[in-house]
């Protein structure tokens, strides 16, 4: 349920507006001062709420009721983006922001160049695998905390904000300490428990689209964190699971313009898990730019053919910079920044 609100009320009648509805009702609320309005969404079991009670309030203008089981993620609780700062760097905002780097990290040197080389191309952050969610248990697990050790390392020297994936709850330190925005990958979309982890603390998570997940049901998971308290959620479509095998998933293009009427959240594409092969990356990079992507998470690596993960879709650092010289068109023709 969403109260708008007349346009002249003060800050003071909004919380005390707030403070009455958890009293009377034991409803939780999320004020939002928009730039065109203010509103206020319930949160809770709002089922026995007479909506008369509430419009016969002198700040209420209008009583609206949300159908969608997702409240906090819902456009209509807060009509305008969201913008997650970190450092200088927005996301969310007019300009397109990239993530990109390995897979895995393998080593301080292989991390050390691909940082440097995505970093000159203009990646605004360094992505790369500690903790790796393989579906065979045969396959390279990850460094764990010495990758991220090397990571924190190259942050440092290059200084740019990097994104790592947690697969377990018990990791979170580890993260906390030098990570800036925490990957939940799509293995674990629906991995509720650390989901209510990640709800209770304070660093942005991108969570990524299970393979065989619908748009509501990644909108749910965005709910769980967020209704711990932690509103610093970026999405990512990365390929679903189809008929059709040409490609490693399938890339749901539609699920940007769904999810950017649906949320507000900051909506990112994941080009190189939905491809699978590196040729594919660039049009689904351009696509997911034109269909209104804030941002992308690219796989690059120096030795693709060596990769300990994702070779055969990581490009090279040269191909990643012709894509995003080839991207900056394609943001322009739609009035977003590169
Ligand atoms: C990854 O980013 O390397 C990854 C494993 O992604 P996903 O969870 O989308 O497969
Ligand atoms: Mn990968």
């Amino acid at each position: 349920m969403i109260l708008v609100l007349k346009p002249e009320t003060s800050r003071e009648s909004v919380e005390e507006l707030c403070q009455w509805l958890t009293k009377a009702y034991g409803v939780q609320t999320s004020p939002i001062f928009g730039k065109s309005m203010t509103i206020v969404g319930l949160v809770g079991d709002t089922s026995s709420i007479p909506i008369e009670a509430l419009e016969i309030q002198s700040a209420v203008e209008r009583v609206m009721k949300v159908q969608e089981p997702y409240k906090r993620a819902n456009r209509k609780f807060h009509p305008d983006d969201t913008e997650i700062r970190i450092g200088d760097l927005i996301i969310g905002g007019q300009r397109i922001v990239v993530m990109a780097g390995p897979c895995s990290i393998e080593s301080e040197d292989q991390v050390r160049l691909i940082a440097a080389s995505v970093k000159k191309s203009g990646a605004k952050m360094l992505r790369g695998g500690a903790f790796k969610p393989r579906t065979s248990p045969y396959s390279f697990q990850g460094l764990q905390a010495e990758g991220l050790e090397y990571m924190k390392q190259a942050k440092k020297e290059m200084n740019l904000p990097i994104v790592s994936e947690i697969t377990n709850p018990n990791q979170l330190e580890l993260f906390l300490d030098c990570v800036d925005i925490i990957q939940v990958g799509t293995r674990n979309m629906q991995n509720y428990e650390l989901l209510k982890e990640l709800g209770h603390i304070r660093k942005p998570i991108l969570l990524k689209r299970g393979f065989a997940n619908s748009i509501n049901e990644l909108l749910m998971s965005a709910e769980y964190i967020m209704s711990g308290g932690n509103s610093d959620v970026i999405l990512c479509e990365r390929g679903i699971r189809t008929f059709e095998d040409s490609t490693r998933y399938t890339l749901d293009i539609s699920a940007v313009p769904v999810l950017k009427n649906r949320t507000h959240l900051p909506v990112f594409v994941d080009p190189s898990h939905a491809a699978g092969y590196a040729q594919y990356v660039e049009p689904l990079a351009k696509a997911a730019v034109a269909a209104g992507a804030d941002g992308l998470i690219i796989e690059v690596h120096h030795d693709p053919i060596h990769a300990l993960s994702d070779g055969q879709q990581s490009l090279t650092p040269a191909a990643f910079d012709a894509l995003m010289s080839r991207l900056k068109p394609v943001a322009d023709a739609i009035g977003r920044l590169m």
